[in-house]
Protein backbone atom coordinates (compact mmCIF):
# COMPACT_ATOMS: atom_id res chain seq x y z
CA UNK A 1 0.00 0.00 0.00
CA UNK A 2 1.33 3.68 -1.05
CA UNK A 3 0.05 6.45 0.25
CA UNK A 4 0.18 8.59 -2.92
CA UNK A 5 -1.31 5.71 -5.15
CA UNK A 6 -4.09 5.80 -2.63
CA UNK A 7 -4.31 9.11 -3.48
CA UNK A 8 -4.13 8.69 -7.26
CA UNK A 9 -6.80 6.21 -7.06
CA UNK A 10 -9.28 8.70 -5.50
CA UNK A 11 -9.53 6.36 -2.28
CA UNK A 12 -8.04 9.20 -0.52
CA UNK A 13 -8.88 12.62 -0.60
CA UNK A 14 -6.76 15.38 -1.61
CA UNK A 15 -7.26 18.84 -2.56
CA UNK A 16 -6.03 19.14 -6.12
CA UNK A 17 -4.22 22.05 -8.04
CA UNK A 18 -3.33 20.24 -11.63
CA UNK A 19 -3.83 16.70 -13.11
CA UNK A 20 -3.31 15.35 -16.34
CA UNK A 21 -2.71 11.82 -17.70
CA UNK A 22 0.51 11.37 -15.93
CA UNK A 23 0.86 14.18 -13.30
CA UNK A 24 -1.03 14.67 -10.14
CA UNK A 25 -0.48 17.78 -8.01
CA UNK A 26 -2.14 18.64 -5.02
CA UNK A 27 -1.78 20.77 -1.58
CA UNK A 28 0.51 19.54 0.97
CA UNK A 29 -1.90 18.99 4.11
CA UNK A 30 0.49 20.02 6.19
CA UNK A 31 2.17 23.50 4.14
CA UNK A 32 5.44 25.08 5.19
CA UNK A 33 4.90 28.15 3.27
CA UNK A 34 1.76 30.22 2.00
CA UNK A 35 2.03 27.70 -1.63
CA UNK A 36 3.23 23.99 -0.85
CA UNK A 37 1.91 21.72 -3.51
CA UNK A 38 3.12 18.72 -4.07
CA UNK A 39 3.91 17.58 -7.53
CA UNK A 40 3.46 13.32 -8.19
CA UNK A 41 3.82 10.99 -11.11
CA UNK A 42 0.64 8.53 -11.39
CA UNK A 43 2.77 5.60 -11.69
CA UNK A 44 4.41 4.35 -8.68
CA UNK A 45 8.15 5.07 -8.34
CA UNK A 46 9.96 4.58 -5.03
CA UNK A 47 12.28 7.58 -5.61
CA UNK A 48 14.38 9.70 -7.73
CA UNK A 49 16.84 6.90 -8.16
CA UNK A 50 13.65 4.46 -9.45
CA UNK A 51 12.48 7.05 -11.91
CA UNK A 52 16.22 7.16 -13.70
CA UNK A 53 16.03 3.11 -13.39
CA UNK A 54 13.01 3.07 -15.19
CA UNK A 55 12.46 2.81 -19.08
CA UNK A 56 9.73 5.10 -18.93
CA UNK A 57 11.51 7.61 -15.55
CA UNK A 58 12.94 10.36 -18.20
CA UNK A 59 9.69 10.60 -19.62
CA UNK A 60 7.70 11.25 -16.34
CA UNK A 61 10.62 13.63 -15.16
CA UNK A 62 9.77 16.07 -18.21
CA UNK A 63 6.21 15.87 -17.36
CA UNK A 64 7.40 16.46 -13.92
CA UNK A 65 8.76 20.16 -14.97
CA UNK A 66 5.96 21.04 -16.97
CA UNK A 67 3.68 20.37 -14.62
CA UNK A 68 5.66 22.16 -11.90
CA UNK A 69 5.21 24.79 -14.29
CA UNK A 70 1.61 24.70 -14.68
CA UNK A 71 1.61 24.94 -11.14
CA UNK A 72 3.62 27.90 -10.91
CA UNK A 73 1.23 29.61 -13.20
CA UNK A 74 -1.75 28.74 -11.20
CA UNK A 75 -0.76 30.02 -8.02
CA UNK A 76 0.44 33.01 -9.31
CA UNK A 77 3.95 32.36 -8.49
CA UNK A 78 5.64 34.64 -11.34
CA UNK A 79 8.20 36.12 -8.58
CA UNK A 80 9.95 32.64 -8.17
CA UNK A 81 9.52 29.53 -5.87
CA UNK A 82 11.23 26.70 -5.00
CA UNK A 83 11.51 22.57 -5.70
CA UNK A 84 12.28 20.53 -3.51
CA UNK A 85 13.15 16.79 -3.53
CA UNK A 86 13.73 14.82 -0.31
CA UNK A 87 15.06 11.33 -1.55
CA UNK A 88 15.49 8.50 0.84
CA UNK A 89 16.11 7.78 4.21
CA UNK A 90 18.99 10.82 4.99
CA UNK A 91 16.99 12.80 2.33
CA UNK A 92 14.73 12.98 4.74
CA UNK A 93 11.97 11.08 2.43
CA UNK A 94 8.17 10.11 4.24
CA UNK A 95 6.25 8.86 1.81
CA UNK A 96 8.34 6.52 -0.56
CA UNK A 97 6.44 7.55 -3.85
CA UNK A 98 8.51 9.72 -5.78
CA UNK A 99 7.28 13.50 -6.00
CA UNK A 100 8.58 17.05 -5.70
CA UNK A 101 7.27 19.89 -3.80
CA UNK A 102 6.69 23.03 -4.78
CA UNK A 103 7.02 25.49 -2.60
CA UNK A 104 6.13 30.01 -2.67
CA UNK A 105 4.02 32.44 -2.40
CA UNK A 106 6.25 34.79 0.02
CA UNK A 107 10.40 35.46 -0.84
CA UNK A 108 11.72 32.27 0.77
CA UNK A 109 15.14 33.11 3.04
CA UNK A 110 15.73 30.16 4.66
CA UNK A 111 18.61 28.56 2.59
CA UNK A 112 20.43 25.22 3.14
CA UNK A 113 22.72 25.91 -0.14
P1 LIG B 1 8.40 13.93 2.05
O1 LIG B 1 8.68 14.13 3.51
O2 LIG B 1 9.32 14.68 1.13
O3 LIG B 1 8.29 12.47 1.70
O4 LIG B 1 6.99 14.59 1.78
C1 LIG B 1 5.79 13.98 2.10
C2 LIG B 1 4.78 15.09 2.20
O5 LIG B 1 3.48 14.52 2.09
C3 LIG B 1 4.82 15.87 3.52
O6 LIG B 1 5.10 17.24 3.25
C4 LIG B 1 3.40 15.66 4.10
O7 LIG B 1 2.91 16.82 4.73
C5 LIG B 1 2.60 15.30 2.86
N1 LIG B 1 1.40 14.52 3.08
C6 LIG B 1 1.28 13.42 3.86
N2 LIG B 1 0.02 12.93 3.79
C7 LIG B 1 -0.67 13.75 2.95
C8 LIG B 1 -2.01 13.78 2.48
N3 LIG B 1 -2.92 12.87 2.83
N4 LIG B 1 -2.37 14.79 1.62
C9 LIG B 1 -1.46 15.72 1.26
N5 LIG B 1 -0.18 15.73 1.66
C10 LIG B 1 0.22 14.77 2.50
ZN1 LIG C 1 2.77 4.91 -4.85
Amino acid sequence: MCLFCDIIEGKIPSSKVYENDKILCFNDINPVAPVHVLVVPKKHFDDIRDMAAAEDGVEYMGEVIKAISEVAKIKGLDAGFRVINNCGEDGGQTVMHAHYHVIGGVKLTEKMI
